[in-house]
């Protein structure tokens, strides 16, 4: 006797709605999606206790003819496609005729509906999946769904279900997500007969957040947009001040559809990476637009997840789409600032600039190169080699001397003086010419196009050095144009070294020294097998690793400005790099992980006491390194109390 047997249709429906319906949510989700197919301008949800008693959807759409209800009901029964083929280009929300089998197989489900050329509408109830036949009944022109008593016969999915308020919360979320992506469409929502939401048609886009998560959130949007050939991106990033603890904010749509994707959202942390502390995600609402047969929808049960045919490509227009914008974007975070549109206008400053000023930087840059040569000459011949912990490392002189060093040349630099040489690299990654720049760590490089050239002038408004104070041993206080700039000198100058140091990766002058005695590094296995692996990537940032048997590396030589941190650390810290997330890091990743711990570590800290003269030297340098209002982990460098806020709060206007 055989042991396989064909399963009913009730059990392979029920299957079907384990996958499909995973709790009221769900419900909601795919009957708004369905009245959005079925052309509605208007659809009201109304929910009684989370959904789980009720949930009733009115929509004005085409709505369905009598004799198509017991279709509508009965699974892989959809009027959306009508061959394989379709399947490559999908135009609607649904396509698999599953949603309504399955509703209707775990719940009490009602459908009335009339489309506009018939006088009477009809009614289909179907109870567990059993239907009544259809019946004729009064209604409008549309469909309304009434889902009672969902997985009254399921007694185990019942008992998964969890507080109204959760289950009310799911509801609220998924309402969200569609009404973002359809922000023409009038939704409302109801909860035991409360309002939650009234959404009338919202235009521009903008309005339909702010109705959504409040006014304050909205004036921190910033508007993005592009186009490649065929995929159009646009939206709104949040300023690095509205950041949160998970990526729920992250709301990302794809041909009108709520998505997620994990590539995308690394994408996206990488674009406000240096902007926002770790652990931190930044908030964002984007929209993608493509040809349907450029992506494959088929591939999860409620579409939540989609696949790219060129995902690839679509990571690198978002990041560098939303990384040019930052460029041109003041990102100074302001105390309490009148948000008056400040980040709907693009802030291109004039690109002012000129031969003169653009030799004058490059002159200053050459000085600035030739003189780190010497320094790394001076240190080469030095009397004994000494072990790499040793090693002076010219950018981590000692506080007093290392940032007065730097200033020697870089006040010869005028303010944006350093941008001012930007031009000649955009040029560069304009014409396409595979620079040794292509990896380059810093975000703000990655995607110079002629408008991030541009933007080189753009940033931090210019302070005036004399009469800056130092407080607390910790804070500098100077005037600018605008009131008063409030700057952490540890996070300031963190920024200016670690900008410096990628200039210098930039000029190939990462230099590297071989160690007289390799230095062995103990690792677990693993962590060994992980190093090893990027022996190459590790080759080019100037560390030598070889193995040496079990979980020791022996490292044979190593970058010059590491000089000060054990290569243990480093290598560690690039496992860490290696082994946390989910996306392989690339040579990037490790570059800016290592230049931002040489730049933390070499930084003056809070607590130092600096001179006059170095305080100036601090302020002048600020003037000549781009995207100094964050330091790299993301917190602010500066605040500014303008004067109207100051006016304001002296009750002087
Ligand atoms: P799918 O949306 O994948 O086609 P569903 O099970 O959700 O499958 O719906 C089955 C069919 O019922 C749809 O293809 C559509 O023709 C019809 N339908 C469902 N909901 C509506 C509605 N609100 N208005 C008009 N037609 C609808
Ligand atoms: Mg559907």
């Amino acid at each position: 006797m055989g042991k396989i047997r064909q399963l009913s249709p009730s059990v392979v429906n029920k299957i079907a709605a384990g996958e499909v319906v995973e709790r009221p949510a769900s419900v909601v989700k795919e009957l708004m999606e369905n009245a959005l197919d079925a052309g509605a301008t208007r659809v009201d949800v109304s929910v009684v206790k989370g959904g789980t008693e009720l949930i009733r959807i009115v929509d004005n759409g085409h709505g369905i003819e009598p004799d198509d209800l017991p279709l509508a009901v009965a699974s892989h029964a959809t009027s959306k496609i009508a061959d394989a083929d379709d399947l490559f280009r999908i135009g609607t929300l649904g396509f698999r005729g599953e949603a309504l089998a399955s509703i209707a197989e775990v719940s009490r489900l009602t459908i009335r509906s009339r489309t506009s050329d018939t006088a009477a509408g009809a009614q289909l109830e179907v109870q567990g999946g059993l239907g009544r036949g259809v019946e004729p009944c009064g209604c409008p022109t549309g469909t309304t769904m009434e889902v009672a008593d969902l997985f009254f016969n399921t007694p185990v999915r019942r008992k998964f279900l969890r507080s109204t308020q959760t289950e009310m919360g799911h509801i609220a979320e998924a309402v969200t997500r569609v009404a973002l992506a359809h922000p023409h469409v009038h939704f409302t929502l109801r909860h035991n007969e409360r309002e939650v939401h009234d959404l009338p048609p919202a235009s521009p886009w903008s309005s339909r957040i702010e109705r959504l998560f409040g006014g304050e959130l909205a004036e921190q949007l910033i508007w993005v947009e592009s186009q490649d050939e065929a995929i159009r991106l646009h939206g709104y990033a949040a300023h690095p001040s509205e950041s949160r603890s998970n990526q729920k904010m992250q709301y990302l749509f794809l041909n009108g559809r709520f998505i997620r994707d994990r590539s995308l959202q690394h994408a996206l942390g990488e674009a406000y990476r240096g902007l926002m502390m770790t652990g931190r995600y930044p908030v964002s609402f984007l929209r993608i637009e493509l040809p349907p047969e450029l992506v494959d929808v088929n591939v999860h049960p409620t579409k939540l997840e989609v696949r790219f045919q060129d995902g690839g490509r679509l990571y690198s227009q978002l990041l560098s789409t939303l990384r040019t914008k930052f460029l041109t974007t003041d990102l100074t975070t302001n105390i309490h600032a009148a948000p008056t549109a400040r980040y709907d206008a693009a802030h291109h400053a004039p690109a002012s600039g000129g031969a003169e000023r653009l030799a004058h930087a490059q002159q200053a840059r050459q000085e600035m190169v030739s003189w780190a040569k010497e320094q790394m000459t001076a240190w080469k011949q030095g009397p004994d080699a000494r072990p790499a912990s040793e090693l002076i490392d010219p950018w981590n002189l000692p506080a007093e001397r290392g940032p007065l060093e730097l200033t020697r040349l870089e006040r010869a630099w005028p303010a944006g003086g350093a941008d001012s040489a930007e031009p000649n690299f955009a040029q560069r990654a304009a014409e396409g010419e595979a620079s040794p720049l292509e990896s380059f760590p810093a975000p703000q490089r990655a995607a110079l196009g002629s408008e991030a050239a541009r933007a080189m002038t753009a940033g931090a408004a210019e302070v005036r050095a004399a009469g800056a104070l130092q407080i607390h041993n910790r804070y500098l206080v100077a005037e600018s144009d605008e009131g008063v700039v409030v700057i952490d000198q540890h996070a300031l100058h963190e920024r200016i070294l670690y900008e410096q140091l990628c200039d210098k990766v930039e000029a190939g002058q990462l230099e590297s020294q071989t160690l007289l005695v390799p230095e062995p590094v103990d690792l677990t296995t693993a962590e060994a097998a992980v190093v090893l692996e990027e022996r190459e990537t590790l080759a080019r940032l100037g560390i030598q690793v070889e193995p040496f048997g079990g979980g020791t590396v022996l490292v044979s030589s190593y970058p010059a400005m590491l000089a000060n941190i054990r290569p243990g650390e480093i290598l560690r810290g690039i496992v860490e790099q290696l082994s946390g997330g989910n996306r392989a890091p690339d040579r990037r990743d490790l570059l800016n992980h290592l230049l931002h711990s040489i730049a933390c570590k070499a930084a003056v800290k809070a607590g130092d006491r600096l001179t006059p003269d170095e305080i100036s030297a601090l302020l002048a340098q600020r003037g000549a390194v781009r995207n100094t209002h964050h330091c790299p982990h993301g917190r602010p460098t500066e605040l500014v109390f303008t004067r109207e806020e100051l006016d304001k709060q002296f009750k002087r206007t």
